[in-house]
């Protein structure tokens, strides 16, 4: 397998310039001469397929959702990260390539990381543009706020409903192509497999899911994005349906999978409340502007937090990380929230819990400011919890929330598949071990503005492609496979639902493969997965039939490939030897608990290669080069 990054020549911030100048384009009479296949309507997938139809291309978008406006992108809270600097407090596109690599632990390419930075202004310029109702000061210019991770205030945000006011925008640009012919948009159509005819992406074959019919789409290109795969761990803070199949028809077609064992677990989720949960709420990171994190100093102390006076209190992150307190990176700031549960210091049922608290916020700003900042994250809170954090401090826990792995792409988004581009959550993404808020709302936009639409006309004008319709072979073997795994998901008429089988691989995933990692565990959980993926496939449930809406069919067919990329996950945590990020080893740790890299051997990125049913799969590693910052142990005190 050959991961070549294709990374420009030349100075950092001169490679995207360089690389847009050098690129082949598709003349404006050619573009309407292709079809370009986009499945995922989130940020990603609507920003790429409005750009590409304004430019010219047929495009036939895909989702699972009823409407393209119902994508899990509409869930993001907090805000956008750009480099604008107009807080004037030091921001500069260097800056934010710099927090990011750093944020990522030093595991992410250099050269994607600085484009995404350089690209950042303009999807605010866009945005605004589109109309999206961005925070604004008083005297009417953009407002910002801080996220984790950085010195310096440069989130866009609206209230806490950022996604959702940008994917109003892509999909208002999105509709407008639709509504000009340029879009064919196929909702509740699940992507079931990627059709390849010489080796490229020629393809996908579709189930609808209203009426259960199997379907063939060609193109010339075929792009992913496809959202990202923390339902894995069953609870988490995204919509039930986030799932892996996209990406992992993809890998089993041979596209690589890159850092699977990278996932994120957000500091700030309201904690679990029962057994029959089916996901998890996020309290979103901006609260940390202005909520104090805390536990009692003394375990097994249960008084009212009220009772407790602040001698008492340990605000841990301000004491452990003073320069970046409450505002410390979420790998760090999770962490720190199991290290003191584990203590016995936790708070609430279980004692899995810690606080974040307004109190001194709200005596310092008055109610209203942090209603008018917070409001609806509040009212959330206090639906879901009957309790009111304008008087008793929220409780929180960390929770499964992002995943950084995804597909191998290169410096151009293309996977090692000729023509099969990902992007978004879906790709192997610009944020190496670990994510810092507000940053992959900016990542999927930059892939779908601003980076796909030159990368892809490079590839269509660079590349022979011999005509080729649905009618293909490749098209009928592809619709065989699906239908047959269908039937065979329907046809084993076991005892369990596809739901228990789900919530006991996110036990395991969870404990063996969370937010701690060893050498034992996850050598226990890669004996416990495949039993209990042998388990299903014996006994598992399906009701109804095929060809009608089943969301129990469609469950069933995501938990099987979850039940496939657990293993990959936990087979990469085992052969990562090193704490990085989001991926902490618990053999690999400083004297006071800190993540310790191995610089010397892995820093890299492992892509993995599918190898066949029972075949264990083959890892390859794209060395990572740091030309322009220097490897340093990652610090926020
Ligand atoms: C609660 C929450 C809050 C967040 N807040 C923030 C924030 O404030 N700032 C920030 O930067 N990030 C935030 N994030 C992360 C961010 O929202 C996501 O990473 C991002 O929106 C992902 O966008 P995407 O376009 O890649 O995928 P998604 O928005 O997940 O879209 C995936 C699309 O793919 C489609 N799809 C998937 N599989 C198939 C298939 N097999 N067939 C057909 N269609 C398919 C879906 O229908 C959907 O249209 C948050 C995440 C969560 C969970």
């Amino acid at each position: 397998m050959l991961l070549n990054a294709n990374v420009p020549p030349g100075p950092l911030d001169q490679k995207w310039t360089w690389h847009r100048s050098h690129i082949k384009l598709v003349n404006p009479a050619n573009k309407r001469k292709y079809t370009i296949i986009v499945v995922g309507s989130g940020l990603a997938g609507a920003s790429a397929a409005a750009s590409l139809a304004e430019l010219g291309y047929n495009v036939k978008g895909f989702c699972y959702q009823d409407s393209p406006r119902r994508a899990h992108s509409i869930a993001a809270q907090g805000g956008i990260n750009a480099a604008k600097n107009y807080q004037n407090d030091g921001d500069s596109v260097f800056r934010l390539f710099y927090d990011t690599i750093k944020g990522g632990d030093f595991r992410a390419r250099e050269a994607n990381v600085h484009r995404l930075a350089e690209v950042s202004v303009n999807i605010i310029d866009q945005c605004v543009a589109q109309g999206v109702p961005f925070a604004r000061e008083y005297g009417g210019l953009l407002s910002n706020r801080s996220f984790g991770g950085a010195q310096v205030s440069r989130t866009f945000y609206a209230r806490g409903q950022t996604g959702q006011q940008l994917l109003l925008g892509a999909y208002q640009a999105l509709e407008r192509q639709i509504g000009l012919g340029q879009v064919a948009m196929f909702p509740r159509h699940e992507m079931l497999e990627v059709v390849l005819v010489n080796g490229q992406a020629r393809g996908i074959v579709v189930r609808d899911m209203v009426t259960g019919e199997v379907e063939s789409h060609a193109g010339e290109a075929v792009i992913l994005a496809t959202g990202g795969y923390g339902p894995v761990f069953y609870l988490s803070t995204n919509a039930t349906g986030c799932n892996a199949t996209a990406i992992w028809r993809a890998y089993k077609k041979g596209a690589a999978f890159a850092n699977p064992c990278y996932t994120q677990i957000h500091p700030t989720c309201i904690p679990v409340s029962g057994d029959y949960q089916s996901k998890l709420t996020l309290m979103s990171e901006s609260l940390r502007n202005d909520g104090r994190i805390w536990v009692p100093k003394k375990a097994g102390d249960t008084r009212h937090p009220d009772q407790i006076p602040d001698d008492e209190r340990d605000y841990y992150l301000e004491r452990k990380y003073p320069s970046f307190g409450n505002l410390s990176p979420r790998d760090i700031a999770s962490r720190a929230a199991k290290q003191v549960c584990d203590e016995g210091r936790g708070v609430g049922p279980g004692g899995l819990g810690v606080y974040l608290d307004f109190r001194d916020a709200i005596q310092r700003l008055g109610v209203d400011k942090i209603r008018d900042r917070y409001g609806n994250l509040f009212d959330m809170y206090e639906r879901i919890t009957a309790e009111d954090p304008y008087q008793v401090p929220m409780r929180i826990y960390p929770a499964s929330h992002y995943v950084m792995g995804g597909l191998w792409v290169d410096y151009n988004l293309m996977s090692n598949i000729p023509g099969l581009f990902v992007l978004g959550e879906a790709n192997f993404s610009d944020h190496g071990a670990n994510r810092l808020g507000a940053s992959a709302l900016m990542q999927g936009l930059a892939d779908g503005y601003f980076v796909v639409p030159y990368t892809l006309g490079n590839y269509l004008a660079s590349s022979k492609l011999e005509k080729v319709t649905a009618d293909h072979s490749a098209f009928k073997e592809g619709q065989g496979y699906v239908a047959a795994r269908v039937s065979k998901l329907l046809g084993i008429h076991g005892q369990r639902s596809a739901d228990s089988f789900h919530r006991e691989l996110g036990r395991i995933m969870w404990e063996f493969c969370g937010m701690a990692r060893n050498d034992a565990g996850l050598k226990t959980a890669l004996q416990e997965i495949p039993a209990l993926r042998e388990q299903f496939w014996a006994n598992l449930r399906v009701l109804g039939s095929g060809e009608e809406l089943n969301q129990s069919l469609e469950k069933a067919g995501r938990v099987a490939d979850f039940l496939e990329l657990g293993e990959l996950i936990c087979r990469d945590a085992l052969e990562r030897r090193e704490s990085c990020g989001g991926h902490f080893r618990e053999e690999f740790q400083t004297p006071d608990g800190e993540a310790l890299r191995d610089d010397q051997n892995f820093c890299h990125v492992a892509a993995w290669e599918y190898t066949g049913d029972g075949n264990a799969p083959r890892r390859h590693v794209e060395p990572l080069e740091f030309e322009n910052v220097e490897l340093a142990t990652r610090s926020y005190k």
